[in-house]
């Protein structure tokens, strides 16, 4: 699972592919390897599911662009969330239900014998649930750490009183008419390559296979009640502001049976009292008063993990930039991590008694008060580029 190959690679298209030509390498792909052409051959098989998660993921805007930026970590959750798609979870169900989009327009289905949609045999159930979105604050520890959070959310889950299937009792299910159960249609076309056969839902059930005579009195035949669940979600450490985790299968269940939707978590930010988040990087300002400048300190500064000690040695110039190497944030998909920068700043007093005034007005005199940069001193600029290059 580790090890997952990079999913432009598995379609065997450029990362600057358009949706158009991601499809049409998948289904190069997914007709290579389809089960019903390798029968018993568990690494096309293998291959099959590859290329549908890869698909999954990059025919959606959304992962798409998750992926890009994080790489397989933005899907994390899989391996110890829900079962999501990352880590192979996709079924052959979920991967023939895609076959509507990639294969359905032109009567690609054909070439499969009657469609992926067969493979779904005598199951039957309503459509997938929707996704649903929820935000999550995490402070600065728990997005340099990673964190494991508990959260409640409101969802549609399965109706227990008829465990989803929307009817009142056994005897008000009955086979759908139409489709004599199966939930699919068959129909014969004549194409310039032959006959071709194309499986569609069957209109009358939805695909259901099955009619209902009486409602659940619950859920009003619907299968699923608006209700609670609680769930565990694993953040990975170096997350930050703006980012989603998907959580497949946490979302709204569908109606009648239907499966789950996913669950997208977007990552927000709580303000640190003291310190600020710039990429990788924290930053902090220090505030010294001249005397420790001048003669040199040590001093106690906030951290995103505790406190730490940093010695300022005598005559630190105010703007001086210190750093603690390796103490930001680490990155999400890689290992590398970002410094804490302590930048300084001379505290000017505000109000001053008329002795400290007359003390201060003898040091003006002093020839060493007088400001004399040196010429291999740093400039602002040169300490700003110095950072972020
Ligand atoms: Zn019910
Ligand atoms: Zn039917």
């Amino acid at each position: 699972m580790s090890n997952k190959r990079d999913y432009y690679e598995i379609l065997g298209v450029p990362k600057t592919a358009s949706q158009d030509e991601i499809k049409k390498a998948y289904r190069k792909v997914a007709m290579q390897y389809h089960p019903d052409r390798n029968p018993g051959d568990q690494s096309a098989e293998d291959k099959f599911k590859e290329a549908a998660e890869a698909y999954e993921v990059l025919n959606d805007a959304d992962k798409k662009s998750q992926y890009d930026r994080f790489g397989h970590n933005a899907f994390g959750q899989g391996r110890s969330g829900g079962g999501g798609f990352s880590g192979g979870g996709m079924n052959m169900d979920d991967i023939f239900s895609q076959f509507g989009d990639v294969f359905g327009d032109d009567g690609f289905s054909g070439f499969f014998g009657g469609g992926g949609r067969s493979r779904r045999g005598g199951q039957t159930g309503g459509a997938r649930g929707s996704n649903l979105r929820v935000k999550l604050k995490l402070n600065f520890e728990e997005m340099a750490k990673g964190a494991s959070k508990t959260i409640k959310i409101k969802k549609y889950i399965k109706c227990s009183t008829c465990t989803g299937s929307g009817a009142k009792d056994k005897n008000s299910i009955q086979t759908c008419g139409t489709c004599k159960g199966s939930g699919q249609v068959r129909r014969v076309q004549n194409t310039f390559l032959g006959q071709m056969q194309t499986v569609t839902t069957c209109p009358t059930c939805n695909g259901d296979g099955t009619s209902i005579t009486a409602k659940c009195g619950v859920c009003k035949g619907e299968g699923r009640v608006y209700g609670e669940e609680t769930i565990n979600i694993d953040i990975p450490a170096g997350v930050q502001e703006g980012m989603q985790l998907s959580l497949s299968g946490k979302g709204n269940i569908g109606e009648r049976g239907g499966s789950f939707g996913d669950l997208i978590v977007q990552i927000e930010e709580e303000a640190h009292p003291q310190l600020q988040r710039d990429g990788l990087n924290v930053a902090f300002d220090l505030y010294l008063s001249f005397p420790d400048v001048v003669f040199g300190t040590q001093v106690e500064v906030p951290t995103i993990d505790g406190r730490a000690k940093i010695k300022i040695p005598a005559g630190t110039q105010s703007g001086k930039i210190f750093r603690l190497k390796g103490k930001g944030f680490p990155q999400v998909n890689g290992y590398e991590k970002g410094d804490q920068l302590i930048h300084v700043n001379v505290w000017t007093p505000q109000n001053i008694s008329a002795e400290e005034k007359s003390n201060l007005e003898k040091l003006a005199q002093s020839k060493n008060f007088e400001p004399n940069p040196e010429k291999n001193e740093k400039s602002f600029f040169d300490k700003v580029r110095e950072i972020f290059s």
